[in-house]
């Protein structure tokens, strides 16, 4: 919580707007769960701007109502009584809070920017709610709205330190730290304390807060705060759809806080899109010409499909590979020889396959534990690689068995690297404590397509004799490379 030096700059600040009476009616209100629809309407009437705003919003596309009011009652019916209240909060806030000129110290700071991020973040917030079909858009609306009020607010309290603080960085996490660092408090909780002090629901309120640190994800379904959340990315990505980087951490926040896919993001830049307009109109303020956000949501298209291949591969290549050891999986090593197999058949070209499987290696886990076991496969996997060439193909086949894919290799070309493969294993000295080092074997057997004594007519077959070689390998005294051939 805030310390007791800044609750008092906070509740004996002159700078700090008082609200208008209007407004904290609406507050009581919005506390009030029995409030009326008939003193709803009395209060708001004694705001004739408040009023016309209300009966614009009720009247505007973001209600999508058939029916048009033309006077308060009416709006209220159309909108609902909560969702009139919280209407009003929205413009009662921001009107006292826009309107009110900063102190002269301030003078780095740009309200236009900082209204126009808030904005677009309540916007965002909201459109990400008509996407998961939430039922609360217009707690949404102010509480994305709201979330970053601990700014606006340290710069009425104290612009000149605040100035220096803010203008030392760009970068909102990094903003957050130095608050904490350098005045005890960020203005997540100068923001929630601001609202506190005028009593404004703890569940907006909250959004100060929890828009500021990870949010709790799934169980409860898509929450309030992870919207919020999600959102100040979202209006960043709105904002500055050039800077490099952006559209990365949406994507990343959209899908770890709400589970939001790319094509799913689309569709709420494209809401965010249609529901601008009107936006604008209400807060009397302009984000981004149309042109330009046509361009967004085109670029933001492309920069989606990017990411979505660079996705797709990347869980390709997870699909290709074993967890354990980085080698090619089984799929991959089935996949691999067919291809090779009938490649080499079409174009008369030699093949080689060897098994490779370690001796008694269910020793090293009896006598060192699993542990060691699958450090020592890493490390033999890793050993392999380092003496085969790019394509050759090496998969671990089972527990510790792998198979490797020699294509364009014959038999005889094949027995220099197969020798050394065998050596280099051998020579494997992995340090397990200070006083004891594991060692091990290989028994390997290998079989040739082309220029060997068999013709081998499936892949399956080839597979199956450098098998049968790797088992006489082993009924030989294990330690050994034996092929095929020879047999
Ligand atoms: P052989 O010389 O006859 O090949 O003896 P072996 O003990 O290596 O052969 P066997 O096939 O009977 O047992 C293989 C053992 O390899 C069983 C299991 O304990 C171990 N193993 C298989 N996969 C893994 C693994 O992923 N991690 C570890 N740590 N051990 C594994
Ligand atoms: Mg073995
Ligand atoms: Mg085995």
């Amino acid at each position: 919580m805030i310390n007791d030096a800044l609750k008092k700059k906070l509740n004996y600040c002159t700078t700090l707007p008082t609200l208008p009476a209007v407004a904290i009616k609406i507050i009581e209100l919005a506390n009030d769960p029995d409030a009326d629809i008939g003193t709803v309407c009395q209060y708001i009437s004694l705001d004739p701007v408040l009023s016309a705003k209300l009966l614009r919003t009720a009247n505007s596309p973001l209600y999508k109502s058939r029916r048009i009011a033309t006077n308060i009652r009416q709006a209220v019916s159309i909108l609902g009584t909560h969702t009139v209240i919280i209407v009003a909060l929205s413009f009662s806030l921001t009107n006292s809070l826009m309107k009110n000129p900063l102190p002269n110290a301030a003078t780095t700071f740009d309200s236009d920017i900082f209204w126009r991020r808030s904005i677009t973040s309540a916007l965002a917030c909201r459109a990400l709610g008509e996407k998961l079909e939430l039922s609360f858009l217009d707690d949404l609306f102010l509480a994305g709205l709201i979330q970053e009020i601990g700014i606006l607010a340290y710069w009425l309290i104290m612009p000149e330190e605040y100035n220096k603080i803010f203008s030392s960085t760009s970068d909102h996490d990094a903003l957050l730290k130095t608050e904490q660092e350098q005045l005890g408090t960020g203005h997540d909780e100068l923001g929630y304390a601001l609202l506190k002090k005028w009593h404004i629901p703890d569940y907006i309120a909250l959004s100060c807060i929890s828009s500021h640190s990870q949010p709790e994800p799934k169980e409860l379904g898509p929450t309030l705060q992870a919207c919020v959340a999600v959102s100040r990315y979202l209006a960043d990505y709105f904002l500055h759809p050039h800077e490099a980087g952006k559209m990365t951490t949406l994507t990343k926040a959209a899908h770890d806080w709400l589970e939001l896919d790319n094509t799913a993001l689309i569709v709420v830049i494209k809401i965010m899109e249609v529901e601008l307009k009107s936006v604008e109109d209400l807060f009397e303020t302009s984000i981004h010409h149309p042109s330009e956000t046509a361009e967004i949501l085109t670029e933001a298209r492309e920069l989606l499909m990017i990411h979505s291949l660079a996705r797709m591969k990347e869980l390709e290549e997870k699909s290709q590979h074993d967890g354990l050891t980085g080698a090619h999986n089984r799929t991959y090593f089935d996949e691999t020889l067919r291809r090779e197999f009938y490649l080499s058949r079409e174009y008369n070209l030699p093949l080689t396959v060897a098994m490779i499987d370690l001796d008694h290696f269910k020793n090293v886990n009896d006598i060192y534990g699993h542990i060691a076991g699958d450090s020592l496969l890493a490390t033999v996997v890793k050993t392999i690689f380092e003496q085969i060439r790019q394509d050759d193909t090496l998969s671990r086949y089972g527990g510790e068995e792998f198979a490797l894919i020699l294509p364009g290799t014959t038999l005889s070309a094949s027995r220099n690297l197969i020798s050394r493969l065998k050596d280099a294993i051998t020579e494997i000295a992995y340090q397990f404590d200070d006083h004891r080092t594991i060692r091990i074997t290989a028994s390997i057997g290998v079989a040739s397509y082309n220029g060997g004594a068999t013709h081998f007519l499936e892949p399956l077959e080839l597979l199956k004799a450098a098998d049968t070689a790797l088992y006489a390998a082993k009924n030989a005294g294990r330690n050994q490379i034996i092929e095929w051939d020879s047999l």
